[in-house]
């Protein structure tokens, strides 16, 4: 990237020693798809601990025997050269449960990791990123996993089960019980999932072999031992996660909701992947020189960029410009994104929210009034609920929504919105006079001077708002040019009639009760959907109830299953702190506090290797569209 000072190469060495083998893993980029349900949240301590030759005794011993002599493998085996421990967790009760869970466990000395990667939550976080990455890797280049998913398996009379992996990770670096060290730094573990092989109904104890007592050795070695590991590539993910974090930081104080690095590549490969688009096809981002501004980096570099001021920003400019491309680069700057994605100095307020309209979802009483009143049939707008909302009154519960739980910055695109609910140009303020809704272009002020919240809104057509706007940047041919003394110009010359509301309203506050009494454990096989199976009945039988559960397809800036999965996880938990008495919202999301955040280190009581860390926001966010949460105010 250009605006960066010296390299990180050379920090790297300098900070850490060492000079580092050409070994260890790219991103990985197949996502696993994970097995329902997810219920405990700590680990079951069953079984004893057994030498490492033990295990291959117990194999032998099991071998042909009926699937469930495989509980036999419930503890811990000790490894020696290098010492670590196998933990079984977990054991499916058949070829065909949810899979089996097994962790390696690693005193932090026998790593040879410098001690330096313990300094800090987003060190953490870093290192047991890459060392994911590194597993998931080692486990695709070695062909590891035998399931059915990898080509493996066989058919109804064939073998069966054989899957073996970590959780995946996609472009951003986050929190993952994938690999975790223990709060005193004293281990260090990585946690997988494997489908215990069977033929038939009986054990394949070779097979099981190769996976727990070949495969998992392989890669404690390769991923965490610091001799074995790319030391260069390990230093560059870790500095670079820690710029980035250190740059968001330094947003605030500057008066800026977000910053875009100049040389940095938006666009992805495609519309189907995360990946960033060839950099000979790309056009590099570079700051308008009005809006640069330069911030200096932990490793000693600095990086300069456009700076997104406080206010009301628009981005303008002709379709297929780029405007778009700009706004969810934006929108994914909450995260840490991994060197070489291209958006790794793309930085956003931690609270910044994208909005869209989301027809269909429900709502619970939302008070959705600053933009809404009275709705056909004295409908109360103060505490409004549906179970399918429109594209405006949606697109209202979700910027109320957003600030109920502290969001600071609402960014919009125009493609994805209600436009009745951006704007109403004065021909039709003159030819409807009983029109319910108040528009977020007479809004957006008072949003900013009585909540200090910030617009950055995608507008191509919708004129009025230049009256509003603070800013305003134009995207032309990908590169962005400061155009606001233009706008300002063109509304002398054509003054507009928004009429802006001098006062903004209330923001949301609500008490929540969620029963999930009747329900199985709610899960997450896909990002967009969290399933919620009725108990009693056979879902099978009824596609309508198979589908029951939360629809979290609205949510732009969920990136990965993992953070569903998480959401599911405290889904249950708040139904049991609010079995007997409703909660604020703020206060729910204040206890669970720990299990949610994007860089901070999730607990490791957490069971499973296959939860990813999501802000306060999101999980509020799938809470707020479960049918049927009880509120009351
Ligand atoms: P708009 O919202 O202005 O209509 P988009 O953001 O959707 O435009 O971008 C249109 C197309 O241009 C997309 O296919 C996108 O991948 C591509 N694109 C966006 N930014 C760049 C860039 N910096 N370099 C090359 N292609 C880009
Ligand atoms: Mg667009």
């Amino acid at each position: 990237m250009s605006g960066r000072g010296r390299g990180r190469g050379a920090y790297f060495r300098a900070k850490y020693g060492g000079g580092g083998r050409g070994r260890g893993g790219g991103p990985a980029g197949d996502a696993y798809g994970q097995g329902p349900p997810m219920i405990d949240d700590s680990i079951p301590q069953a079984g004893g601990t057994r030498d490492w030759k033990q295990l291959t005794n117990d194999l032998k011993s099991i071998d042909g025997q009926q699937y469930g002599a495989y509980k036999r493998l419930y503890g811990k085996y000790e490894h020696t050269g290098p010492s670590f421990t196998l933990s079984v967790d977990h054991v499916q009760g058949d070829a065909f449960a949810s899979p089996s869970r097994v962790r390696a466990i690693m005193p932090w000395q026998q790593t040879g990791l410098p001690k330096e990667f313990l300094q800090s939550d987003i060190r953490r976080i870093a290192l047991c990123d890459y060392v994911t990455r590194v597993c998931a890797s080692v486990i695709r280049s070695k062909h590891m996993d035998q399931g059915p998913n990898a080509g493996g398996g066989g058919g109804w009379s064939g073998p069966k089960g054989g899957a073996f992996n970590i959780n995946a990770p996609g472009q951003e670096v986050l929190p993952r019980t994938s690999a975790m060290i223990s709060s005193s730094g004293e281990t260090i573990e990585l946690r997988f999932t494997t489908s215990l092989p069977a033929a038939g109904r009986t054990v394949l104890g070779q097979q099981a072999w190769q996976i727990l007592a070949v495969n998992v050795v392989e890669l404690v070695l390769q991923s965490l031992l610091y001799g074995n590991l790319d030391q260069i590539k390990l230093g560059q993910h870790v500095i670079s996660v820690e710029n980035q974090s250190a740059l968001r930081a330094q947003l605030a104080p500057a008066n800026l909701i977000a910053f875009v690095a100049n040389g940095a590549i938006l666009p992805r490969a495609s519309g189907a992947s995360a990946a960033p688009m060839d950099p000979k096809k790309a056009i590099r981002f570079q700051s308008p020189k009005e809006l640069e501004v330069s911030f200096p980096l932990p490793d000693g570099s600095s990086v300069s960029g456009m700076g997104v001021a406080r206010g009301i920003t628009l981005l303008t400019g002709g379709g297929f410009h780029g405007k778009s491309t700009l706004l969810e680069a934006m929108q994914l700057g909450i995260y840490n994104h991994i060197p070489g994605d291209g958006r790794e100095l793309i930085v956003t307020d931690p609270t910044a929210v994208k909005i869209r309209a989301e027809d269909g979802r429900a709502v619970s009483s939302v008070d959705i009034s600053p933009f809404i009143r009275n709705l056909p049939g004295g409908r109360d707008t103060k505490k409004f609920s549906t179970d399918d909302a429109s594209g405006s009154t949606s697109m209202a519960t979700n910027i109320q929504e957003a600030l109920e739980v502290g969001c600071k910055s609402l960014l919009i695109d125009e493609d994805s919105s209600a436009t009745n609910l951006l704007v109403r140009d004065v021909r039709m303020q003159t030819l409807i006079r009983n029109e319910p809704i108040q528009p977020l272009v007479a809004k957006a002020r008072s949003l900013f001077t009585q909540h200090g919240v910030s617009t950055v809104i995608v507008i191509g057509g919708l004129g009025d708002w230049l009256s509003v706007a603070d800013q305003v940047i134009a995207m032309e041919g990908y590169i962005p040019r400061a155009i606001t003394a233009d706008a300002k110009a063109i509304v002398q010359q054509y003054p507009s009639m928004v009429t802006e509301d001098k006062t903004y309203g209330s923001v949301p506050v609500r008490n929540i009760q969620v029963n999930l009494a009747g329900t199985r454990s709610p899960f997450a096989m896909r990002k967009g959907f969290i399933s919620m199976k009725p108990q009693a009945r056979n879902p099978v039988d009824d596609p309508s109830e198979a589908e029951a559960g939360i629809d979290l397809n609205g949510i732009d800036q969920l990136v990965e299953v993992g953070q569903s999965r998480t959401i599911a996880v405290l889904l249950e938990q708040v139904a049991g702190k609010t079995a007997a008495n409703a909660s604020p919202l703020a206060n729910l999301l204040e206890t669970m506090s720990n299990r949610l955040g994007v860089e901070n280190c999730l607990p490791t009581n957490l069971a499973h290797g296959d939860l990813v860390g999501a802000r306060p926001l999101e999980f509020a966010a799938a809470l707020s569209r479960m049918r049927g949460v009880s509120v009351n105010m």
